[in-house]
């Protein structure tokens, strides 16, 4: 259960599937009133269905103008979470210059494009919450490009906390491990392949889509009103083992 985000605008990428429709759905149960973009027209539909007050866009955050033009009809918002991301996950060597600017483009350019684009819709007292993943500090097999862009995007929220601290808007990140999304739950249910990474973390498991949730929902909410440039690692203490 979220704290109350009553009347307060939230802004929500990558909303159709995964970590970005749960948490649309819970900050519209908990009152908030919810843009959600994403690419997919059918998944936002799906969205609306579950939740009708949700207001949903369809765009590639890809096509830079596009997205500014449709940004730029938006009411003023409380706050932003800039979650659609892509992750190819390949041996460095067989990545492509294709798989570079994919990943380059929704990762952190779509990112610092939607960012500016809604700055002049900011109301003092905002947050921007950027997810990003431990991988932007730690390194794992294949994730060359990946955590580049995540990297990038840490260093975009550091530097955002600085410029816009002074007009009262905070900037942070969540940096999760592996999130027991769908695809999360395919792709390691493998023990021989999970084995190793669920070793270096203590609590000895995965992170759950709602442990994601609510690090968000903490950084936009007002308990967390002196929190600014700050990396919230959702990692069950990978970092110290
Ligand atoms: P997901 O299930 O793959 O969902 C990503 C969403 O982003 C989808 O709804 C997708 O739209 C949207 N999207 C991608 N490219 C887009 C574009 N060009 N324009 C508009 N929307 C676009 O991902 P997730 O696992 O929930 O991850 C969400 C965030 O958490 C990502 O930033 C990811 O890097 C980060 N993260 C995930 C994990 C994990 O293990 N899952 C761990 C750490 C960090 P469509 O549905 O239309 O394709």
């Amino acid at each position: 259960m979220l704290a109350n985000f009553a009347n307060k605008v939230i802004v929500v990428t990558g909303a159709g599937q995964g970590i970005g429709r749960l948490l649309c759905q819970q900050l519209s149960n908990a009152g908030a009133k919810v843009i959600a973009i994403s690419k997919s027209v059918e998944k936002l539909k799906e969205l609306k269905e579950s939740c009708p007050s949700i207001e949903i866009i369809s765009v590639d955050l890809k096509n830079w103008q596009n997205t500014r033009d449709i940004l730029s009809k938006f009411p003023q918002i409380d706050g932003l979470v800039n979650n659609a991301g892509v992750a190819i996950i390949k041996s460095f060597s067989d990545l492509t210059e294709q798989d570079f600017d994919d990943t380059f483009d929704v990762n952190i350019k779509a990112v610092f494009n939607v960012t500016q684009a809604l700055l002049p819709k900011f109301k003092t007292g905002s947050s921007i919450v950027m997810v990003s993943s431990l991988a932007a500090s730690r390194s794992f097999d294949g994730h060359t490009i990946y955590s580049a862009t995540k990297a990038a995007l840490d260093s975009l929220t550091r530097s955002l906390a600085l410029e816009l601290g002074p007009r009262q808007i905070r900037v942070n990140s969540v940096n999760p491990t592996v999130v027991l999304t769908k695809m999360g739950r395919d792709n390691w249910s493998d023990e021989k392949k999970s084995g190793p990474l669920l070793a270096h973390i203590p609590l000895n498991r995965f992170c759950e889509i709602n442990e994601v949730i609510d690090g968000i929902a903490y950084l936009l909410s007002s308990k967390s009103t002196f929190v600014n440039g700050h990396h919230l690692n959702l990692e069950g203490g990978y970092s110290v083992s």
